[in-house]
């Protein structure tokens, strides 16, 4: 079903729960790309009726996590706690039409029911002798509760884009309710008013709310709206099978953007995870909003796997603008930092980075000061034969009139040969007097983004 003007409107309905947990983030962007992909409109939908969760904190996360993922929705977000009043305005016209009822079967009453139906061993479904009552039978004061006047005949079926046709015998759904005593709606009511009431055609979401579709769709069709589409998506797991949760490490969008992965590499994993177009790895926004169909998901679920998205990211880091990475990791390295001379360094340090932390901890060593602070293993190389070369490095290239790559290789390599060593000999005590650290770029590279003045001062500041 499209919208009357033909339109796909899709839309992104996170519970405010303090994070932005990566598989809601994967289902926000199956729905932002479906949208995309047909021209249509995707909107966002805060669903804040839990109040004690739904802090302002808790949906800036979400708003942040979405932000830097670069899913931008259309139009003015919604907050479902705002149309409560509308959700109650649509629980009544369902009394009035005789698809749902009030029910004054008191909390005990509901309790001994239950606890009979354990007692016979039998599933527990309401039996709701108020049904069948009238306006009439209302006891006067008292509380009730809105139910649902659930289909007993027949079947409800789905036809999934995701999931295939689906179908569940109407008398497996219960009388669930719509408003609390309290008169507030339940989400099960909220979700189908709002869906309707944004023009919501598509409902891409998780499949652990399938079983809620049908439930819902008892909604849609009481009232005589159009059916939505429904595309119900899996689930992601983690390496181990099981459904992705706090012992599988982080799960917050936020988490990953600590742990100094670019949103484009966030955004190409979490598109790939059940989703596919042949052995591509890598999709532009604009390659995926044209290459994607929500039909095109698979209906198994995902494992996530951490290891490639840190491989994606790598790839990632290398693609992206020097200037770009330097302002990211820039905070990253802490007081003092040469922007200029961090995105001039970019080239060489990039390659070998999965993360930003690993860029900035590669990038680290420009910034130190004088004397560096060895590293437990550089102190090693800067032994007393270590200290000797470095001297006697430094002796030749007080000597270099040229700075650059090419002239240090072939005077550092001739000295090697003289000496009748492996250029590695003379490298490693290098590296460790200009970084105060065993890994660097190469050790060339690291000459020169030094600078001669810095360069000579740090070998002999370790010249034996
Ligand atoms: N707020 C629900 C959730 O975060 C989603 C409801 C829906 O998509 O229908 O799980």
């Amino acid at each position: 079903m499209a919208s009357d003007s033909g339109k796909v409107v899709t839309r992104f309905a996170p519970s405010p729960t303090g994070f932005l947990h990566i598989g809601n983030a994967r289902t926000g962007l199956f729905s932002w790309l479906y949208a995309r992909h047909c021209g249509g409109e995707t909107l966002l939908r805060i669903e804040d009726t839990d109040k004690v969760r739904s802090t302002q904190e808790a949906i800036d996360v979400i708003f942040d996590g979405l932000a830097w993922l670069g899913l931008e929705f259309d139009g003015q977000t919604y907050f479902q706690s705002h149309f409560e009043g509308r959700h109650r305005e649509v629980a009544e016209e369902m009394l009035a039409n005789g698809s749902a009822y009030r029910c004054y079967l008191t909390p005990e009453e509901l309790a001994a029911r239950r606890e009979k139906a354990r007692e016979e061993r039998r599933p527990f479904r309401i039996e709701s002798e108020w049904r069948d009552r009238g306006e009439a039978d209302w006891p006067a004061g008292e509380p009730y509760v809105m139910r649902l006047k659930a289909p007993r005949e027949g079947e409800t079926v789905i036809e999934d884009l995701v999931q295939g046709r689906v179908a569940v015998k109407n008398e497996e759904l219960d009388d669930f309710v719509l408003l609390r005593s309290d008169g507030t709606p339940t989400y099960m009511l909220a979700v189908v008013v709002d869906d309707h009431d944004m023009g919501v055609t598509h409902v891409i979401r998780g499949d652990d709310h399938l079983n809620n579709a049908f439930r819902q769709l008892a909604i849609v069709r009481a009232m005589g709206w159009p059916d939505p589409v429904y595309a119900h998506v899996p689930l992601i797991h983690g390496a181990d099978g099981a459904k992705l949760s706090k012992r599988h490490g982080a799960l917050g969008v936020h988490d990953y953007r600590e742990m100094g992965i670019l949103p484009e590499a966030l955004f190409n994993y979490l598109l790939r995870l059940g989703w596919g177009h042949g052995d591509r790895e890598e999709f532009t926004r604009e390659e995926a909003i044209a290459l994607f169909d929500i039909a095109d998901v698979g209906k198994g679920p995902s494992r996530f796997d951490l290891k490639k998205l840190q491989s994606l990211n790598s790839h990632y880091i290398r693609e992206a603008a020097d200037a770009r990475l330097a302002s990211l990791v820039a905070p990253l390295i802490g007081e003092g930092v040469d922007l200029a001379l961090l995105t001039e360094a970019m080239p060489v340090l990039k390659p070998r980075a999965r993360d930003l932390h690993e860029l900035a901890a590669g990038a680290a060593f420009l910034f130190k000061s004088r004397p560096l602070a060895m590293d437990e293993k550089a102190a090693a190389l800067l032994d007393d034969a270590g200290k000797a070369l470095v001297s006697q490095i430094s002796a030749r290239l007080h000597g270099e009139s040229g700075w650059t790559i090419e002239a240090l290789e072939a005077s550092v390599k001739a000295m090697a040969e003289e000496l009748g060593l492996g250029l590695g000999k003379l490298a490693q005590p290098m590296r460790a007097a200009l970084t105060g650290t065993t890994t660097s770029p190469g050790i060339f590279d690291v000459l020169v983004l030094l600078g001669r003045e810095e360069s000579l001062a740090r070998l002999d500041a370790q010249a034996g």
